[in-house]
């Protein structure tokens, strides 16, 4: 027989990559960033907002974003992730959980990513309807090591933590 929890609280994690391709733009929570190349993906690759989705609905017990949105799906070519986040939100809420939450690294050799934090904040936040503070981005590089490092790709790693709204 399996044991019940009534803790309340559930955490999440997600990761993501996407290889940086010629002809595309750069878009990262919803921001569309100015850089020579851009993420290659179905959707608008927007590997930021992908992991966050991931952690969302893994702290829900929800699976991931292939299984709600699989890449096979014609209705998702090109489709701002921020959409897909906001049907995130949803399904997480449907299962009555409000997001406490959400920590996110992004892994970037370039370009600097300093500038677009608070947007891509403020971005991610107003999809989600929290308040900012409740959203907070890094960005980091791997010091030229690894895939990352020689500019192949961008990856992002996510957590959050949601709570069972106790009112639903
Ligand atoms: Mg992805």
């Amino acid at each position: 027989m399996t044991k019940q929890t009534d803790c309340p609280f559930r955490t999440g994690q997600g990761y993501d990559v996407h290889r940086l391709t010629d002809g595309r733009k750069l878009i990262l929570g919803g921001v569309d960033i100015p850089y020579e190349k851009g993420l290659l993906g179905h959707s608008d690759a927007d590997v930021c907002t992908h992991a966050l989705m991931d952690a969302m609905l893994g702290a829900a017990g929800l699976g991931d974003i292939g299984l709600h949105f699989p890449d096979s799906d014609p209705a998702y070519k090109d489709i701002s992730s921020l959409k897909l986040l906001e049907k995130v939100k949803d399904l997480v809420a449907a299962e009555g959980f409000v997001l406490v939450n959400a920590d996110i690294t992004i892994v970037a050799q370039a370009p600097k990513l300093r500038p677009f934090i608070p947007s891509i904040e403020e971005k991610l936040a107003k999809t989600l309807e929290v308040n900012v503070s409740q959203i907070n981005v890094k960005a980091t590089t791997e010091e030229g090591l690894g895939f990352t490092g020689t500019g192949e790709g961008i990856s992002t790693f996510a957590v959050c933590l949601l709570v069972k709204d106790s009112r639903g």
